[in-house]
């Protein structure tokens, strides 16, 4: 018989080897995994709704403003194992939308930018992958 924490330990690795999984068969199909894949399977429509969503599950209040313009330094996307993600100079990392060129980093919550989102660029080599 487990404990609770067995079993949370237990979901969470699920969870865990479910994203690897999906990321894995991406890989190999040649797709790449980007935000918009995430928002899908959280039932959003885009990153804003993804925000909210994110933010009330996870009883959050790293919420970027309501600015919708991207300010200050931009990150660069790169490809991490099927992934297109961005990594904030804090250590955190996001996914990216390549149609919706913001980042928000959950971890920090774009404290450097007053909690706004800050511009995405995808270099060439990386766009020819998507
Ligand atoms: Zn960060």
């Amino acid at each position: 018989m487990k404990n609770k924490k067995q079993k949370r330990n237990h979901a969470a690795d699920q969870i865990n080897s479910k994203l690897v999984t999906i990321a894995e068969v991406n890989k190999l199909k040649g797709k790449v995994f980007t935000a918009k894949d995430v928002y899908r399977r959280m039932g959003a429509k885009d990153m804003n709704q993804f925000r909210e969503i994110a933010a009330k599950k996870s009883h959050s209040l790293l919420m970027p403003a309501r600015e919708k313009k991207p300010i200050g330094k931009p990150i660069t996307a790169c490809l991490d194992y099927g992934r297109l993600i961005a990594k904030c100079e804090c250590g955190g990392a996001e996914y990216i939308d390549p149609d919706d060129l913001r980042f928000f980093c959950q971890s920090c919550g774009n404290i450097e930018t007053g909690r706004r989102y800050r511009p995405v660029i995808i270099p060439d080599e990386v766009m020819d992958e998507l």
